[in-house]
Parts: C-alpha cells; structure tokens; sequence
C-alpha cells in the first residue's frame, strides 16, 4: 500500500498494544489484573458532571469559538495565576482536545525541517512522533535510575546545536514520576531565553505531586523564557476527566494564534458540553484533586511495600503522576527472558497481570505500572507478580 512517507515514519503508540492485548484476554472471560491503564479509575467528580448536565439542558451544543469559550479561558488563566502566580489573558490561551493536541498543535505552529528539538527519556512516546510529525529532528536526552529520572540542566544543555529550536519537557514524568527541580529547568530556560529557544512543557500530571517539594515549574518559565514559552495543560488526568477531551496551550499570542489556525483546520472546538464541564471543574472547589492524590499516594506506599518482599525489583517511589517504574533487570538472561517486553508478555499470558514494558519509554528492563487501580486490585496484582517472580525466574529467587 502507498502511504505518505510521513505515515511511514511513525507507529502506532506502543503502550496501546499491551491494553489491546490485554483487553482481547478480558474478552475470553479471563481474569486480568490491568495495571496498563494510563487513566484515573475514579469517577469524574460529581459536580463536574452536572456542569455538563446543566449545559445540554440548556441547549449549549452548538459550535464555540474555535479557541474555547471565553468563559473557560478566563477559568485556566485564573486558575494559573492562583496555583503559580502568574499572569496570563485569555488572548494567550487556546483550548484543544487534550493535552496531546495542545502540544501538537504547538509542535506543528513551531518546528519544522532542518529545526532540532530536544526531549527526554525514559519518556512519553508521543514527544518524539509528533516532533518527527511536524518533520523537524528529535534529539533524546536521557534521565538516569541512579540519579531518580532527574532531568539535569547539563544534560539538556549538553545538546544544543545551533540548530536546536526546541525542547520539550514532561514534569511529573510518565513513567518514571520524576518531577524536574526548579534550579535545572530555570538553568535552561535562562539559556533557553538568551538564544531564542522555545520550550514546551507537558503539564498533564502537573496537580499529581506527592511530596511538598518546590515545583513551580510554570513560575520558573514565566520568569525566565516566557517569550518562548508554551505551557501545556490538560483536565485528563488531574479532574479523571480523560474522556471529556479537554487540554490547552498558554503562550505567547503570536504561538495561540497559529495554533488556533491550525485546529480550526482540524478539530474546531474542543465539545461545547466538555468546555462547560472544564470551566466548573477548575473553578469549582479543588478538594476532589487532592482526595485523588491522597489515595494515590496512599496506593504508590502499599504497592512499595508489597513488591519490596523481593529485593531484587529496582524499587523506587515516584514523586508524581501515577506510575511505579521499577528495574527488572535482575530477572532478564540470555536463556530465560531476555527483555522487559518479553517478561511483560510473560506476567500477561501466564500471571494474568498487565503492565506495560519499558521499552514502550525507550526504557529496556523496566517495567511500568499503573497504580491508577483498586487497592484490592494492587494487592492481587502484586501477589501475581511476586509468585511468578519467585517461580519462573530462576534459582536465584529462593535466595533472595
Ligand atoms: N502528556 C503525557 C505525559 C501523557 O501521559 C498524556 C496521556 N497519556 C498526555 C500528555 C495527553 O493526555 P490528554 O490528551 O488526555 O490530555
């Protein structure tokens, strides 16, 4: 079949085929624990639905502005100016279907061939496709297990070129939950500033932070490159809102308005209900956000704790976002598994676990695990990983 070359150049999103998988096994009446899952289980809370409820019965259905309703502009700059300090106008925002088409389309407004952007792994797949989407070149920078994923100021530093016009930045990370300090990233965006260079930063998990660490990754921004800079938010993780399709970018007017240009050859309007539904939830009282963090913290503890009964799972707790990356190459050989993915599509076909393998993160012999599940369901999961560790892995477990 002739596709166009850029179809060529990418692939489907390889975290897709493990839930694909396991969702076929579901099917066959099998007993899978999911731990795929990139989405809260909680429900959407209930005064956000009712917004919804209450703009359909008021016939609100129609197109909007392309860029969203004024109403929720105002909602997300308000919200920014009361979480980080700092000042936007609804001019400066754009609302898409998710944070992935925020990014996208701020991906597509500002790099093109011969521009090289830089992002970071173990990292979201989607960075480097929609870079090499928009035909510019993707240039990897790697966070290290030793050193908690931190992503280090050097490092980024380290790769630019004269021909970087970009880079992109996941904080809290999906997988590893690493969230980049203050002092690195004001490192580059100072130097980000100095040569003209635009960083985005994927905020999806930006309210999933555990600990009182100083992360106003946003303010650093604002302060030090934010003629360069488009912020990148999404309602789907932090409200359990991912079916709504709701994101946005805030940058500067001129970035906006060639995004706006793009999606309203696209999408047009993020759904008129949708855009009702955003407004309440970030007005609306903030308490949900963080009964959700509370039980994901409460959840990330448990499983630490039951998956520590074998020493030989690189454990560490993720500061953010909802995932457990641990190190599995203790149980990778030459003559048993000899990667992740082959041990993820061990611990699915034979324990009946679904998780997703490193590799999906550029990140071989590893393991990710969404904790984004029942605490009844992180302890059966857990039981099942551990017996097929002990069982299928070898000697070395009745020594561990
Ligand atoms: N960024 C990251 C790091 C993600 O994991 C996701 C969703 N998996 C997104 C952005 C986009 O999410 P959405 O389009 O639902 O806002």
């Amino acid at each position: 079949m002739n596709l166009s070359a850029r179809a060529g150049r990418i692939a489907v999103s390889p975290t897709m085929k493990v839930a694909a998988d396991a969702m076929k096994m579901k099917a066959q009446g099998i007993d899978i624990v999911d731990f795929g899952a990139g989405e809260p289980d909680f429900p959407t809370p209930t005064h956000i639905g009712a917004a919804a409820h209450r703009a359909i019965d008021a016939n609100f259905t129609k197109y909007t502005n392309n860029s969203g309703t004024e109403d929720l502009k105002r909602a997300i700059v308000e919200r920014y100016k009361i979480d980080n300090g700092v000042e936007y106008l609804p001019s400066e925002v754009i609302c898409s279907a998710g944070g992935k088409q925020a990014l996208f389309n701020s991906v597509l407004a500002l790099f093109g061939p011969g521009d090289e952007v830089i992002t970071h792994m173990p990292g979201w797949p989607t960075l480097v496709e929609q870079i090499k989407l928009a035909e510019a070149t993707p240039v990897i920078v790697r966070a290290h297990a030793e050193d908690g994923f931190q992503l280090r100021a050097e490092t980024i530093l380290a790769a630019f070129t004269p021909r970087t016009r970009g880079i992109i930045i996941n904080s809290p990370d999906n997988p590893t939950g690493a969230v980049m300090a203050e002092e690195d990233l004001e490192a580059v965006a100072r130097e980000a500033s100095r040569l003209g260079i635009w960083i985005l930063l994927d905020l999806c998990y930006d309210k999933l932070i555990y600990d009182p660490v100083p992360h106003n990754v946003i303010g650093v921004l604002a302060r030090h490159n934010r003629d360069h800079s488009v912020l990148c938010g999404s309602a789907s993780k932090v409200y359990a809102m991912t079916g709504w399709r709701c994101g946005w970018a805030v940058g500067p007017a001129a970035v906006v308005g060639a995004c706006n240009a793009i999606q309203s050859h696209s999408t047009s309007n993020v759904c008129s209900i949708t855009q009702k539904a955003v407004e309440a939830a970030l007005r609306g009282p903030q308490e949900c956000v963080t009964e959700m963090l509370d039980e994901y913290r409460r959840r990330r503890d448990r499983l630490y704790g039951w998956l520590s009964a074998d020493p030989r799972i690189g454990l560490r707790k993720p500061a953010g976002a909802f995932y457990m990356f641990p190190d599995v190459s203790e149980f990778l050989s030459p003559d048993g598994y000899r990667t992740s993915a082959e041990l993820a599509t061990a611990l699915l076909n034979d324990a009946h676990v679904a998780l997703t393998p490193g590799e999906a993160f550029d990140a071989p012999g590893f393991l990710r695990i969404s904790y984004a599940t029942s605490m009844k369901e992180l302890e059966r999961g857990s039981e099942r990983i551990l017996q097929f560790l002990a069982t299928r892995t070898g000697a070395r477990a009745a020594s561990a």
